[in-house]
């Protein structure tokens, strides 16, 4: 079959070999080509026509394509939907007599490592990570290629590590294959989101991997980067390293440092938490509407949007480092006018982050050059601007920046004001920075002028005159002479192209200019190119002191900004404290506020601590505000945490080392999980990973199930966190009346309720957080509001009054029987303290001290006895 193919397409099966598991693009002139398989693959993702090019015994191949100006788009479409594709190009001028040009692999684009402009969001970080596990113990390494970070850690508990995975968010994660057989790989697929690449285990030995760092950071030891004794993470980071220099096939000199941290250094907040609370993510569209991060950002520079994000998902648990955080945020509160200068001054810079990573990659073009010195300009304003009382950590930002006089002046000398966007037509360099650049430009300009004059010099020597010089890319230039005018053509004019309406000609004393001219341009242009690729590397060079300025900038923006959010959205600073308590007056849940327009937002007081007010029972009529209060409260937390001021007209707040939330009913029904099995799941995350130290927000939980079920559940899950997880704080909403009983049998429980006042036969919620329990859950009239028939609505007062009437008769046993086939008696329990059963009097009586194994079963079995009766 090969011996008929042309030689062309043998290349193309010889290449495609060796990159079965992309989508090769085959550069063909303007296009890339994919062929067979990979072009019906294509056609179906990016909606793009099959055709066909010769053929093979098995019939014709498929072929389909795409101009290679507007390849980014479709890659981008590729790469969502999972794909790899290798970029194969022409690595070598075509040359007469040779019948196919050299073609190589130049690039794998994957969707870690996908990094064209239009399609990179400038608010997200495009994550490749790479994970590997031991004995319950995983090492995590991921970078992001447009920004050059490099991050390891290692995590020794699985819940963090998923609440890690989930804030990290990454586009692709490599695994190695024996993980990927693993039992915990289908959770991790789960979180992980994005694509997976299982890699040959080899990829992460750990040696190898060792090895391969050292050399890439030309370093003796790990031990600069703090992660040398971290086993794991340093396989991972090995196995990313080699993979990334697999894909992208260069030095990767972006990713100059290692940084590793200790998860511990963060608050826990697991993905439920993360999805339930919107930190960064609604859970509607997934985008960032409506969510905390939309409310605190008004940040103006790239960098800064990525760092707040960060700061969102991972608060801090120092208290030293939150006060550093919150003191800066005091400051530009309180410097108005040294705020507005600040952000003014940000305004002008632009993500000088990826700048310098593009640089340091060889891949930023002249705009970019500009940019970068546009921004630095902005740094040495900023440092005389901000630098008298001002406090410690703010100075120390400030101290550090780097004011990149070096480098600008290395830019701008070189490169023009405006530049283009294209490095390879010229155009880029200012007149007076090389002589031999200068030089040509006059040649070229003479030789225009030229061109002008033999123009006019024909029109009088003709007479035709409409006579025009012009060029064109095929023939160069010419001279065009309409058709009407052909007779006064001269003879030595030279037929070269035939038009509709004109015949163009030239002359060999116009290709003798002609030559002159183009050999110039192109000595210019290629003269050009490298003096701009000497320029970006040599800036290239300063990558690691680029970065770090970055990440000051960053951080200026981001502090200042919380200051301004601060104002405009009328927040005061928490008190941190180390009390294990929580005070907030008068506080408001942050995103709520903003939505309601007509109405105003109640504000509620909470004073919790670690002793009689530790977990709090929150009842009321449905759409009361109770899901909103728990909320607010976890949100206040998360800011507060992360160094924020918070909407509370006071907050005292201890440090909280996780928070955990389990809200409403969220559905995964595609895992083959119903909503019970989802909520109990979550809630049984939830008691066996908190701490003492851990915030619990538990919305409805036990709705999934019937009502007895449900109360049961619920009531055993407080009583398991008042006995076991002493000190963790925890607010329950509830719509179970009986669970307000646990506050009279339990020292730390206190009932609160979301007031609402009848009015014209009408409820008004009133939002407010009151002490003690409501009595009615109001939900017909909720039913009523919602837009219920009238009928319905007649007929579900009826029967709410017959079994209010029922009840007091005490039929309501029966008839709660008869519905849910379980005896009332059964609840009793809850019912304990009121009614002292003959149990309970038998139980307090037993000196457990001297009872023998053998009595104690006895007795047993006589309780057991009775309660058969
Ligand atoms: P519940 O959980 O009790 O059913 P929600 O917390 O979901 O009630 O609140 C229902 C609606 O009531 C919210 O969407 C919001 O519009 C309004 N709401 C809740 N709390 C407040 C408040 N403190 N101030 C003003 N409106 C509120
Ligand atoms: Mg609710």
């Amino acid at each position: 079959m090969a011996s008929e193919l042309t030689p062309m397409m043998r290349q193309y099966l010889d290449i495609k070999d060796k990159h079965k598991d992309a989508i090769l693009f085959f550069r063909l002139g303007d296009f890339y080509e994919m062929f067979f398989d990979d072009a019906l693959v294509a056609t179906k993702i990016l909606h793009i026509t099959l055709t066909s090019r010769g053929s093979t015994k098995g019939g014709k191949i498929p072929m389909c394509g795409i101009p290679y100006h507007a390849a980014n788009n479709y890659i981008a479409r590729l790469v969502e939907s999972g794909k790899k594709v290798a970029i194969c190009e022409q690595v070598e001028e075509p040359t007469p007599g040779k019948n196919i040009v050299k073609r190589e692999v130049v690039q794998i684009i994957t969707p870690g490592t996908f990094l064209a402009d239009e399609i990179l969001d400038e608010s997200i970080n495009n994550y490749i990570l790479s994970f590997n596990s031991r004995d319950g113990l995983y090492g995590l390494a991921y970078a992001d290629l447009s920004t050059g970070e490099f991050r390891v850690t290692e995590i020794d508990n699985k819940e963090q590590l998923f609440s890690e995975l989930y804030k990290i968010s990454p586009a692709e994660s490599l695994v190695p294959e024996q993980f990927s057989k693993d039992d915990l790989f289908k959770e991790f697929e789960d979180v992980s989101l994005g694509a997976i690449t299982v890699n040959e285990d080899w990829y992460f030995d750990k040696e190898l991997s060792r090895k391969e760092i050292i050399e890439h950071f030309s370093v003796g030891t790990l031990e600069g980067f703090g992660c040398e004794e971290m086993n794991l993470a340093i396989s991972s980071a090995g196995a990313l390293l080699r993979y990334l220099k697999h894909t992208q096939k260069t030095a990767l000199n972006n990713l100059d440092v290692i940084t590793s941290y200790n998860a511990n250094q963060f608050m826990v907040l697991d993905r439920n938490t993360q999805r339930h609370l919107e930190l960064v993510q609604n859970q509607e569209d997934l985008s960032s509407k409506l969510t905390l991060y939309d409310v605190l950002d008004k940040t103006k520079t790239p960098m800064g949007k990525r760092k707040l994000k960060r700061w969102i998902l991972n608060p801090l648990l120092d208290i030293n480092s939150i006060n550093k955080r919150l003191d800066v945020v005091d400051y530009f509160v309180a410097e108005g006018n040294k705020r507005k200068y600040v952000r003014a001054l940000l305004d002008d810079i632009y993500d000088v982050e990826r700048l310098s990573n593009k640089t340091s990659m060889g891949t930023a073009n002249p705009r970019d050059m500009v940019a970068l010195s546009y921004s630095l300009k902005g740094i040495d304003v900023l440092k005389s601007k901000i630098k008298e009382v001002i406090p410690l950590h703010l100075e120390n930002i400030i101290k550090n920046m780097d004011p990149f006089k070096d480098v600008i002046k290395l830019i701008d000398e070189r490169i023009i004001e405006n530049p283009p966007t294209t490095i390879k037509e010229g155009g880029i360099i200012k007149e007076g920075f090389s002589e031999e650049v200068d030089e040509l430009n006059c040649l070229v300009k003479g030789g225009k002028d030229w061109l002008m004059e033999l123009q006019k010099k024909e029109v009088e020597r003709t007479g035709i005159t409409s006579l025009k010089v012009g060029y064109n890319r095929v023939f160069g230039y010419f001279i065009e002479v309409t058709k009407a005018n052909l007779s006064s053509v001269p003879g030595d004019y030279i037929r070269k192209q035939t038009l509709v309406n004109a015949e163009r000609f030239i002359t060999a004393e116009l290709k003798a200019q002609e030559s002159k001219i183009l050999g110039a341009q192109d000595r210019i242009k290629n003269l050009e190119y490298d003096l701009f690729s000497e320029l970006r590397h040599d800036v290239g060079l300063h990558i690691d002191r680029l970065k770090k300025t970055a990440d000051l900038l960053a951080e200026i923006d981001v502090l200042s900004n919380l200051s301004e959010i601060a104002i405009i959205n009328k927040y005061t600073r928490p008190r941190i404290t180390d009390k294990k308590n929580l005070e907030l007056s008068d506080a408001r849940h942050p995103v709520l506020e903003n939505i309601l327009k007509q109405k105003e937002f109640v504000p509620n007081s909470v004073n919790m601590d670690d002793a009689e007010n530790r977990i709090f029972i929150i009842t009321g009529s449905n759409m009361a505000g109770k899901s909103t209060f728990i909320r607010q409260i976890a949100l206040i937390n998360v800011m507060a945490q992360m160094g924020s001021f918070v909407p509370a007209a006071k907050a005292e707040i201890s440090i909280v080392d996780r928070i955990f939330t389990r809200v409403g009913a969220s559905d995964r029904l595609y895992h083959g999980m119903s909503t019970f099995m989802v909520e109990m799941l979550e809630t049984a995350n939830i008691l066996n990973n908190a701490t003492e130290s851990s915030l619990i927000i538990l919305d409805e939980v036990g709705r999934g199930t019937s009502t007895y079920d449900g109360v049961s559940i619920a009531w055993a899950v407080i009583e398991y966190i008042h006995k076991d997880l002493k000190g963790a704080r925890a607010l329950f909403a509830t719509h179970y009346h009986e669970l307000t009983e646990l506050s009279s049998i339990m020292k730390g429980i206190k009932n609160y309720h979301l007031a609402v006042k009848e009015y014209n036969e009408e409820i008004v919620f009133l939002y407010e957080v009151k002490e003690g329990s409501c009595d009615e859950s109001f939900g017909i009239h909720v039913a009523k509001l919602a837009g219920m028939p009238l009928a319905v609505v007649e007929r579900a007062h009826d029967i709410l009054e017959n079994l209010h009437e029922d009840s007091f008769k005490g039929n309501i046993k029966t008839r709660f029987s008869k519905k849910e086939n379980l005896p009332r008696e059964q609840l009793d329990f809850f019912n304990m303290k009121k009614e002292n059963s003959i149990l309970e009097k038998k139980i307090k009586e037993i000196d457990v001290n001297s009872l023998t194994p053998i009595d104690a079963l006895k007795l047993l079995a006589e309780m057991k006895d009775q309660v058969s009766e």
